[in-house]
């Protein structure tokens, strides 16, 4: 059978099983991307909520590793959904086909528990844990470790898969779940995984001289959630150095040395080891030493390095400045440079030299394992030369410190090193609920560097001018929040906390208000007038997902939440009837890494305000108000309490990027009224 048949097949099976009907643009979907897959071929997608996009996915995925011997990497941005695809989905969409398709499922290494720090940290409990968990991740942790919340935040880093190990040479390495997953990933047809992994699998691996990562060679990427796939990409490919960090450097350096002891002592050579050891740890301590100075001289972070070159005159950059560190900031970085440079060269070659002279029994096992740390120094020596000399366009400034300094090298722009690790490599298809803006493509495609062959938007299941109203107070009751700081910052709160307070009343709870910032939230909070019997959770009390559970449970219940909500909570049913979106979430450049994102986008001949902040809040406002309708019986109201939708010229381009048909008001109790909610 052909992938194409497979596919139609597996729809026809899924609509015979009870509780599933098939719709016509999930298999759409489906077999648009059975076609991607079969012909290597690009595309983007625009999927809304509720149409079935983990299977529409997975379905043609597995019928093109039967038909076509293809391998597809399924990845999504949070580590929520992959488990959902992994767990929920995949077994579904597996049952629908006769043939037996290996699979995986491969997170972050830091989402693992290491059985070593385990039974360093908790000794009786690694027998249980073993027996309780299939995949020996954070989440099952948290359920199958019966501790508080409290405890758990803070075992969690001693006993997590540290960046590096010794792989085979860890006496748990069989049993380790961590590298069971991986081992599994060599023969599996489907990979589900996450962006990060993506990225860091294509940063470590190298078509051209044949070396692979750790997802080894596939055929086709799926990316979901791909709106956040330029996030993932700029925090996996960023560079820092710090004191933790360094702390970091000399202890792998310190394992390394360690761990090719018992290879050192049949050659002799202990002494030289424990001298390259030395040199590192004191260059990396002098490092540290003049990082603390940097700070004592330091009265605000800034910009030390840029390029492309010309972006340095413009006044925002000028403004950020700090290149009176330069001479510093070079100094720590080539310090560190060096010293990595010196011990991974020399550890590179007398490693290969005890792996092939095999005079240890073990060699080519210590060797093996040896290579991860020598990789991880030699990274390290890549990105602090980054610091003081960034290549492509991107920034090295110093973070604003706190409790230390943190130098840092950040993309400024995302096109050509995903074009390099991502675009060019591999056939891939984005898909999002939310990748378009005023109904394109074109900032995704200009933020990302992609050039699909193919793109396409499947409608929505739901009727959202039937089953949503928008709700805009009127034009006075709210003052601009842009005119609003200082002594006018008090009335402002006191304007949307009144708002909200006539929402929650009128909705009887269930209204998830949306902010863009803490400040403004509890400044808002501050004022809340609510019946007793209508409780406010607010994000940062309690933790994200225990909030977010609290929230659903409690129909009374409303929740204040920031930037985590307003994407991918799911909370369907009536306990989310209303969603407030408080204020346009307009990205403002203070970091130096967006000043200078800014800065680039003005010296290219765009205007950063209407190519990059008004289509980025764009996108967040599409999926804050993507909350709202989860399912086909949902019905509720969308508040807009910003008044710059109605005041502001590119108001109206808001609402015209939110589903189209919702009737609006300007009194809260006709829009229950109209909406029907009990
Ligand atoms: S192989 Fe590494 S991650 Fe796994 S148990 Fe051993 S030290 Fe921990």
């Amino acid at each position: 059978m052909t992938a194409q048949e497979l596919v139609q097949l597996a729809f026809e099976r899924l609509a015979q099983r009870s509780g599933f009907e098939t719709r016509h643009d999930q298999v759409q979907l489906s077999l648009l991307l059975s076609d991607l897959i079969e012909q290597g071929s690009t595309g983007l997608f625009e999927a809304p909520t509720g149409l079935g996009k983990s299977l529409a996915t997975l379905i043609p995925a597995i019928a093109n590793a039967i038909a076509n011997d293809k391998r597809t990497v399924i990845a999504t941005y949070t580590n929520v959904l992959a488990d959902q695809y992994w767990r929920k989905d995949l077994p579904l969409a597996l049952s629908l086909f006769d043939a037996h398709v290996p699979t995986a499922f491969l997170i972050g290494r830091q989402r693992y528990v290491c059985l070593m720090a385990m039974d360093e940290h908790m000794p009786g409990e690694v027998e249980s844990f073993q027996l309780g968990a299939e995949e020996g991740v954070e989440n099952e942790f948290r359920r199958l470790i019966r501790k508080p919340d409290r405890e758990i935040n803070k075992l969690w880093p001693q006993i997590a898969v540290p960046p590096v190990c010794p792989a085979r040479a860890c006496p748990a390495y069989d049993d380790c779940f961590y590298y069971q997953a991986r081992k599994k990933l060599e023969k599996a047809k489907v990979i589900i995984t996450n962006h990060s992994v993506v990225i860091q699998d294509a940063a470590s691996s190298d078509p051209e001289a044949e070396r692979e990562g750790m997802l080894f060679k596939y055929d086709f990427l799926v990316l979901d959630e791909a709106h956040d796939f330029p996030s993932a990409a700029l925090n996996g490919l960023e560079f820092e150095l710090s004191g933790s960090r360094l702390g970091s450097l000399t202890g792998i350096a310190n394992r390394l040395e360690n761990l090719v002891v018992p290879l050192a002592e049949v050659t002799g050579e202990r002494r030289e080891w424990h001298e390259k050891g030395e040199e590192l740890r004191h260059q990396v301590q002098v490092a540290q030493k003049e990082l603390v100075a940097l700070g004592m001289q330091l009265e605000h972070g800034g910009i030390v390095a840029v390029t492309p070159e010309e972006i340095d005159d413009h006044p925002a950059v000028q403004r950020a400045h700090a290149k009176q560190y330069l001479t510093q900031v070079e100094s720590i970085a080539e310090r560190v440079r060096n010293a990595c440079d010196r011990l991974s060269t020399d550890a590179v070659l007398r490693v290969e030299r005890y792996r092939q002279e095999g005079k240890h029994p073990e060699a080519k096992t210590i060797a093996d394992s040896s290579r991860n740390y020598i990789s991880y120094v030699r990274d390290f020596a890549a990105g602090a030369h980054e610091l003081s000399r960034p290549s492509g366009a991107a920034v090295s400034y110093i973070g604003n410190p706190r409790s230390e300094v943190i130098l840092r090298r950040d993309y400024i722009d995302l096109r050509e090193p995903l074009t390099g690790l991502i675009w060019d490599r591999v056939p891939y298809a984005c898909l999002s609920a939310t990748l378009q803006v005023d109904n394109e493509f074109d900032y995704f495609k200009q933020l990302t560097g992609t050039k699909p062959m193919f793109e396409e938007v499947l409608p929505s299941p739901f009727d959202h001018s039937l089953q949503c109203a928008v709700y805009m107070p009127k034009r006075d009751a709210i003052p601009d929040p842009t005119l609003s700081r200082g002594a006018g910052e008090q009335t402002y709160y006191r304007a949307i906390a009144r708002e909200l307070s006539q929402i929650i009343e009128a909705c009887q709870g269930r209204t998830l208000a949306l902010f863009h910032s803490r400040k403004e939230m509890e400044g808002v909070y501050a004022f809340m007038e609510v019946s007793e019997d209508l409780p406010i959770l607010v994000q940062g009390r309690t933790g994200v997902a225990m909030v977010g559970e609290q929230f659903k449970k409690n129909i009374f219940a409303s929740l204040f939440a920031l930037r985590s909500f307003w994407t991918g909570f799911d909370a369907p049913g009536e306990t989310c009837s209303c969603v407030a979106l408080v204020r346009i979430p307009f990205e403002v450049p203070v970091e130096p890494s967006m000043i200078a994102r800014m800065a680039y986008l003005a010296q290219q001949g765009m205007d950063p305000f209407q190519s990059h902040t008004l289509p980025n809040a764009k996108i967040i406002m599409r999926q804050g108000a993507g909350r709202l309708i989860r399912s086909e019986n949902d019905k509720g109201i969308l508040a807009l309490l910003d008044p710059r939708i109605q005041t502001k010229r590119y108001g109206e381009q808001f609402i015209a990027n939110l589903p189209p048909g919702m009737r609006q008001f300007n009194d809260i109790l006709d829009a229950v009224g109209w909406i029907g909610l009990e």
